[in-house]
């Protein structure tokens, strides 16, 4: 009985809540919960900033369901989410802790379902409506008064809500509800876009941080990559297509490596630049400033010029040159995993260094695993969902306000609405290769499979094999197969499946070229269909050979 009075009791919510809450086996209420539910139940704007895993939900959604009136069947609290898989979250937190209170009804809101039903939930009364900002946009566009009786509002995740886009859905959404309503924004960051949104929508907002106490370096996942010291630079640039970055400090050990990188990085688009001992400190405040707003992504630095930098928004480290150290590779990757979140580090290893990589596991008592260069499939699949994520919250209403005007420029033109999407989407994207071969054809190219010591003349091969394909010999066709090195494939291998499973002589068969994640071989234009059939089952290193004709270009 004490500890009820103690835990969540204490905070004065309504007994049918700290019942179903103590039914869930919450114990105490967690410190944002502490401090969020009095304010919010006093009725104040109010800005939570706290680490995933820390209990928001229950922080906004326990003094909103005090605050509602169950028997007012119409929707009283709107809870803006980013994504389906979060609004969901979130609405099943909510039914949790309102079993208790009869009449409450929740719906949740989210595109890819039909609209009819939610909105007949809506409509039906439900209380507590948990949306994503685009559907709800799209509810809005239908009946503009559905959240006209909404008194409170909650944007959860904010920071990760205006990364996806929904700045504009936003502005939408605060017009079509009562100005005189409550506003509570919960968000991991507090970057300048969430403060200006803050500055204008909220009302005198107390502000609620809590400090995750493990400040060290808690969830760092650590990896090693092997390349030349040539390929550098576009290792890093197939590495950024791939990997999901807030903000990223490359360490590299020279001032000219620093300015050599960063403008590098920012003719591939990317919002960075270089820290080094040469630059002002006035300077230097502003590129760390710019870091943690927003308006810079990536910082190239050394050692000396990245000392002391604490950004929380740092989610990789890249660690272009070897430190010189064990110690000041520990220095380094801590510029991540700050505030308890998780960060990666990642580390260039030419061959020559092998060995001080081996000093830093031993001192750091860690592995630190190897991984490959992604290949063109991952660094496709990185773009088509990049694009997908862009143009996504364009479709909307798209079709409504320029469908007719589609038709007619389709009819004018004479081609088919595919043909001017394809069109559209091409311009959109400034002819980014978007394809497998485009992708594989692209500068700059993939480095080879991995370099191996002590073969001084494999990375000269190297070079040439990732120049553009040799010029057919007379009478022949190239074929192409997806296995490649990183399927563990060697030409020797493609070579003796071809011979023994396609009855060939040697001489029929001309170059083989294996590279990364996929292999070119010359074949015999004569009787190549039915060479390609006869191979059709052939597996090599236990995977399906499928080679087939490759068209250049
Ligand atoms: P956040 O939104 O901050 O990432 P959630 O609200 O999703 O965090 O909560 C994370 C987990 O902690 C959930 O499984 C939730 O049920 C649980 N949780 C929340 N508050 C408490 C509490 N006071 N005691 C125990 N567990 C809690
Ligand atoms: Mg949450």
């Amino acid at each position: 009985m004490t500890q009820e009075l103690g835990g969540f009791a204490a905070l004065e919510l309504h007994p049918s809540i700290v019942a179903a809450v103590v039914a869930t086996g919450y114990e105490e209420p967690s410190a944002i919960q502490q401090q969020s539910i009095p304010i919010i139940l006093a009725g104040h704007d109010m800005i939570g900033q706290a680490q995933t895993g820390t209990g928001k939900t229950a922080a906004f959604a326990l003094p909103i369901l005090h605050r509602i009136d169950p028997s007012k069947r119409e929707p009283q609290a709107l809870i803006l989410a980013p994504t389906r898989e979060l609004a969901l979250q979130v609405a099943t937190a909510f039914e949790t802790y309102a079993k208790q209170m009869p009449g409450v009804t929740v719906v949740a809101v989210y595109g890819g379902a039909p609209m009819g039903p939610q909105l007949k939930a809506i409509r039906n009364g439900a209380q507590i409506v948990v949306a994503t900002p685009g559907r709800l946009c799209d509810h809005l566009r239908r009946d503009e008064k559905v959240l006209t009786t909404v008194n409170h509002l909650v944007l959860d995740e904010a920071d990760e809500m205006l990364k996806l886009g929904f700045m504009d859905d936003l502005e939408v959404i605060f017009k079509a509800m009562p100005e005189t309503r409550q506003t509570v924004l919960f968000s991991a960051t507090l970057p300048q876009s969430i403060r200006a949104i803050a500055e204008r929508h909220l009302r005198d907002p107390k502000h609620v941080k809590i400090q995750t106490k493990t400040q060290t370096v808690t969830a760092i996942e650590q990896a090693h990559l092997l390349v030349h010291a040539d390929q550098k630079t576009s290792a890093v640039l197939r590495l950024l297509e791939v990997e999901e970055f807030d903000a990223l400090i490359a360490f590299v050990r020279t001032k000219q490596a620093t300015l050599d990188l960063a403008s590098a990085l920012e003719a591939k688009g990317y919002k960075a630049a270089a820290l080094n001992g040469d630059i002002a400190q006035n300077q230097r405040e502003r590129v760390i400033d710019s870091l943690k707003d927003g308006r810079l992504d990536i910082v190239v630095a050394t050692d000396v010029a990245a000392r002391g930098l604490d950004v929380p928004r740092i989610t990789h480290v890249f660690n272009v040159d070897m430190p010189y150290d064990p110690e000041s590779y520990v220095h380094r990757i801590g510029r991540t995993g700050r505030a308890g979140r998780e960060g990666r580090a990642l580390l260039l290893v030419t061959p020559r260094e092998r060995r001080m990589l081996q000093v830093i596991e031993r001192v750091t008592g860690q592995k630190v695993a190897e991984v490959r260069l992604p290949n063109a499939q991952a660094v496709l699949d990185a773009r088509i969902k990049k694009l997908t994520t862009s143009l996504a919250p364009l479709v909307g209403d798209a079709e409504a306000t320029h469908g007719d005007l589609l038709d007619r420029l389709t009819a004018d033109i004479g081609c088919s609405p595919r043909a001017l999407a394809a069109a559209l989407l091409r311009k959109a994207t400034n002819a980014q290769a978007l394809t497998l071969e485009a992708v594989e054809r692209e500068q700059p190219l993939v480095p080879n499979s991995a370099p191996r010591e002590r073969t001084g003349d494999r990375p000269e091969r190297g070079e040439r094999e990732r120049r553009a394909p040799m010029p057919l010999g007379e009478g022949r066709a190239r074929c192409r197969t997806a296995l490649g090195a990183r399927d563990g494939i060697a030409a020797k291998n493609l070579l003796g499946a071809i011979l023994n499973e396609g009855g060939l002589a040697r001489e029929a068969i001309g170059r083989i070229q294996v590279r990364d994640s996929f292999s070119l071989v010359e074949l015999p234009e004569e009787g190549l269909e039915r060479l390609l059939t006869k191979l059709k089952d052939t597996r090599v290193a236990g995977k399906q050979l499928k080679l087939r004709r490759y068209r250049e270009d």
